[in-house]
């Protein structure tokens, strides 16, 4: 099975399909992670948040695949906003996990309401850990348009990523074309709503139809959007199956059916972007 390969706006490329870790804890964290590589996955996404990045760095080095072959990425944790944070705890990130450098960093939430809204200066210092090469490639996560719209305007500088909520349920196109418009790609987590979409009767309808489970038909969905996914599982099976994405095609009736799921507001799961503004105790 092929992964395909996307382009960023600064040159690189990125898996379209990964395999994410929140909510593993650290103890599983290795084990879920050496099956993912074994599977065929070459894209991890973890953050300072999920408290394994060490756990992830132990299995890429158990692994035995060369540096190149992986994708890491990891995320600006609501505590460390400030320039110097964002750089302690950076280096902090690339010791854990055990690399000279990650391939994406995120700030994983823009806390509008905290640091005097001021999240301009986090970007800027990302964007100099990216000059400095510690990061290949730089950007954001939970931004909103208005957020987007900002950084770009005030550092003329643009995300290669915005890693938002999406899923049958909450489609979130706003988002999504704000980012499309800054020419960033989309990473949509929470890809399969933590489970909440299986049992939906039109996406077994689908999925019966073309030999396939709920959760396939769900991410395949998120793939023919041109989205990146990485669902997370601690299930060997899943997380096999997660990964036969590329030898089956939705039809474009399939694709507008799952598409009218969208339950608008409604369909969020997570917190909204503008009042998230919770710093980790
Ligand atoms: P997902 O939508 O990936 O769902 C994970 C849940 O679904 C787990 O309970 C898992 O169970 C179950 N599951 C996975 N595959 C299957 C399957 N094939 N059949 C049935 N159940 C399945 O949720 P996440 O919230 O973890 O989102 C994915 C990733 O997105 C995260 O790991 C993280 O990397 C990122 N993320 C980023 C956020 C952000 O703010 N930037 C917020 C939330 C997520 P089990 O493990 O028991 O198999």
């Amino acid at each position: 099975m092929t992964v395909p390969d996307l382009d960023l706006h600064d040159g690189a490329t990125i898996p379209q399909l990964g395999f994410g870790v929140f909510q593993i804890p650290p103890e599983d964290t290795k084990e879920a992670v050496l099956k993912a590589f074994e599977t065929g996955y070459r894209h991890i996404d973890t953050a300072q948040m999920y408290g394994n990045e060490k756990e992830v760095g132990e299995a890429i080095a158990e692994s035995g695949l060369a540096r190149e072959e992986i994708f890491v990425t990891t995320k600006l944790n609501n505590n460390n906003h400030r320039p110097e944070d964002v750089r302690s705890s950076f280096d902090e990130s690339l010791q854990k996990l055990g690399l000279d450098h990650v391939n994406l960093f995120l700030i994983h939430w823009p806390m509008p309401g905290e640091y005097d809204g001021d999240y301009v200066s986090t970007w800027k210092t990302m964007v100099e850990l990216r000059d400095a090469g510690k990061t290949t490639s730089v950007g954001v996560s939970n931004f909103e348009p208005d957020h987007l719209e900002r950084i770009v305007e005030e550092t003329g500088q643009v995300p290669v990523i915005n890693q938002i909520e999406v899923h049958p349920y909450f489609a979130n196109d706003t988002a999504r074309a704000a980012t499309a418009k800054h020419g960033a790609l989309v990473e949509a987590w929470s890809p399969i709503a933590q489970g909440d979409v299986l049992g939906d009767d039109t996406l077994q309808a689908i999925a019966d139809d073309v030999n396939r489970s709920t959760a396939q038909v769900a991410l395949r969905w998120h793939i023919q959007r041109g989205d990146i996914v990485f669902p997370k599982s601690v299930t060997p099976k899943r997380i096999e199956s997660n990964f036969a994405l590329f030898d089956f095609e939705l039809d474009e009736d399939q694709m507008a059916r799952i598409s009218q799921l969208d339950r608008g507001e409604d369909g969020r799961r997570g917190p909204h972007p503008q009042t998230m503004n919770v710093l980790p105790e």
